[in-house]
């Protein structure tokens, strides 16, 4: 879709609400939404749905791959993204009649596939909850949520009433146990030994977890040691599998990723440059060398460590499809 600079993108500007809240200077607006869980009509991913609760993320990470969305929004500055955050308002009827669509199809419901459902907005406005509250209606679902938040926790119980008739799975995305990086990285989320302690009381709670090395960043958190490091923490709080995926620079991402090299990194710059040149792919060579190193070292750990890509292309199961009624 063509959209201009600073417009809402068609169709968009009619379910933009007011603002209706304010905290630590960021501004809390509604978002009419047609639905919540929507059908995928992308090429063949892992999940046939998704459910993002809000557009825009508190948590500021400087390499986020969604920025771009909240240009169909009208928004063009970075700072907007992580300090305009749109919360969508669904009613819980339609909510669960999506969630049975999804059900009827047998395919995977992901949530926070662009943006995180455990962000700070959800402390305050629960749609996330209210999309599990939906779940736990609708058993045979399956589900699958990403985040970096320990708020997650928060849910457990929903999540155990969940895993007793449904499919469910927490991906924890942690790229470095180094505290001070993480905070230039990803400015306000929980710190990384905070998400293992959440992804701990989850799978002793039952509840499949996997580690998402996701971004792997060029010469900041692909070394060994670091890699290493994840991998073992995460196999020892519980993790069943763990999945990596080299940055990836979409236009919108890139501009401020490089701005953020530029100022807190700036002898990578040439790097990045090198390995970015004209595309938002790594060049392949260097991705192949990560991908391997991860391989071996999630075999050492005894994980069965897969890129993101190799995760099969969701299909209905037999055994799910048995469960719709
Ligand atoms: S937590 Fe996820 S969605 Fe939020 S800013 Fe970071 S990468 Fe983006």
């Amino acid at each position: 879709m063509k959209i201009k600079p600073g417009v809402p993108a068609p169709g968009m500007r009619d379910r933009m609400g007011p603002t209706f809240d304010e905290r630590r200077g960021v501004e809390y607006r509604q978002l009419r939404a047609a639905s919540l869980v929507n059908r995928l009509n992308a090429r063949p991913l892992p999940f046939g749905w998704t459910a993002n609760p809000y557009r825009g993320c508190e948590m500021a990470c400087r390499y986020c791959f969604a920025r771009y969305t909240h240009e169909f929004l009208g928004h063009n500055e970075s700072e907007a993204f992580e300090r305009r955050i749109y919360v969508k308002l669904t009613d819980p009827g339609s909510l669960v009649a999506e969630l049975k669509r999804a059900r009827r199809s047998g395919l995977l419901v992901a949530l926070g596939t662009a943006t995180d459902p455990y962000q700070p907005a959800e402390s305050k406005f629960e749609v996330t909850r209210r999309v599990l509250e939906g779940a736990v209606k609708v058993p045979g679902v399956r589900l699958s949520i990403t985040t970096k938040s320990t708020l997650v926790r928060r849910d457990l119980v929903l999540l155990q009433e969940i895993a007793a008739r449904s499919e469910i799975a927490v991906n924890f995305s942690i790229t470095t146990l180094d505290e001070a990086l993480a905070r230039r990285l990803e400015p306000r989320a929980p710190r990384p030994d905070l998400r293992f302690e959440a992804m701990r009381a989850l799978a002793a709670g039952g509840i499949l977890t996997r580690l998402f090395i996701m971004p792997v960043l060029p010469r900041l958190t692909d070394g060994e040691t670091n890699l290493r490091a994840l991998l073992v923490r995460a196999r020892e709080a519980g993790a069943q599998i763990a999945e990596s995926n080299v940055l990836f620079l979409r236009p919108g991402t890139r501009e401020t990723f490089f701005e953020f090299l530029r100022a807190e990194f700036p002898e990578l710059v040439p790097e990045y440059e090198r390995l970015y040149a004209g595309s938002a792919y790594a060049r392949r060579d260097y991705v192949g060398e990560v991908e391997a190193r991860v391989r071996r070292l999630s075999a050492e750990v005894g994980f069965a460590a897969r890129r993101r890509d190799d995760r099969p292309v969701d299909t209905p199961s037999p055994r799910q499809l048995a469960l719709v009624w």
